[in-house]
């Protein structure tokens, strides 16, 4: 059975300057996110997408219309629900396990236990020879694992992801695709990622949820429906890629 996770209806996101002047951001968006779900938000620059993702977590609040999470409104961030931003937000001061630790030790998790319980992910993420290293140190594809596996060692019950792999190379970025699908295989955390691929989208969404801009809304939601590892050479994956490119002429 189902449960809904996310639940938005009529929500609306309006911006305004200092001058007063409005951009209707999101309009009218009406969207169920189960939990567990894998979910991708996929449009043109300025759809609205970072808007959408930043209101599921709190750090922008809706000017219209409902959006509820676990049934109650979205009053602020939430430790159990994590964003990874683009530029990853790691500290260069600390390791790449210290990073780590820290999301787990900012719960409230005692020293030691984080410990072990960072370098179990960091294990999970092929990450324990940089263990020591600090972020510097390391290449961008493995800064992104980082600050993939510093979230997902807290176990978020919602985890979002707003073009997580947009300045990582195309191979890396494959790699790390197949990464946070194990990941997610693994802890059936409720995901919403935010991309402007639509590979990467039909690579690894069990919906894609298809937006337009001015202003922003869904214009389309598309069930994938292909099983894990998908094979982005199959007939079926490129015909799913015919359909999403067409919504788009
Ligand atoms: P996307 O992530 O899909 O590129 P955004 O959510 O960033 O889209 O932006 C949607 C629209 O809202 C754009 O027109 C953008 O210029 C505007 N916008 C986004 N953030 C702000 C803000 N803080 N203040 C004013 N306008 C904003
Ligand atoms: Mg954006």
């Amino acid at each position: 059975m189902s449960i809904p996770k996310i639940v938005a209806a009529g929500l609306e996101k309006r911006y305004r300057s200092a001058r007063g002047v409005d951009t209707l951001a999101v309009t009218g968006i009406d969207l169920t996110i189960n939990a567990g779900e894998f979910v991708c938000l996929v449009g043109p620059s300025g759809c609205g997408k970072t808007t959408l993702i930043q209101m599921m977590c709190g750090f922008e609040h809706p000017t219209a219309g409902r959006l509820l999470i676990d049934g109650a409104p979205v009053p602020g961030p939430n430790p159990d629900h994590i964003m990874i931003f683009q530029d990853y937000g790691l500290f260069p001061w600390r390791t790449v396990l210290g990073n780590v630790e820290f999301g787990l030790e900012s719960q409230g998790m005692a020293k030691a236990e984080a410990r072990v319980r960072a370098q179990e992910t960091l294990e999970l993420v092929g990450l324990c020879p940089a263990a020591h290293k600090h972020p510097h140190e390391i290449s961008s594809g493995m800064r992104q694992r980082v600050a993939i596996a510093r979230a997902l060692a807290v176990e978020p019950s919602l985890l979002f992801m707003d073009e997580p792999f947009g300045a990582i190379d195309a191979f890396t970025r494959l790699r790390l695709q197949d990464e946070i699908l194990r990941l997610w295989e693994v802890k059936r955390t409720t995901v919403v990622f935010v991309t402007h691929d639509l590979d990467e989208a039909i690579a690894l969404a069990q919906r894609v949820i298809l937006m337009a801009s001015s202003p922003g809304r869904v214009q389309r939601i598309v069930d994938i429906d292909l099983t894990y590892p998908r094979d982005r050479t199959h007939a079926d994956f490129t015909e799913y890629r015919r359909v999403l490119f067409e919504e788009f002429h």
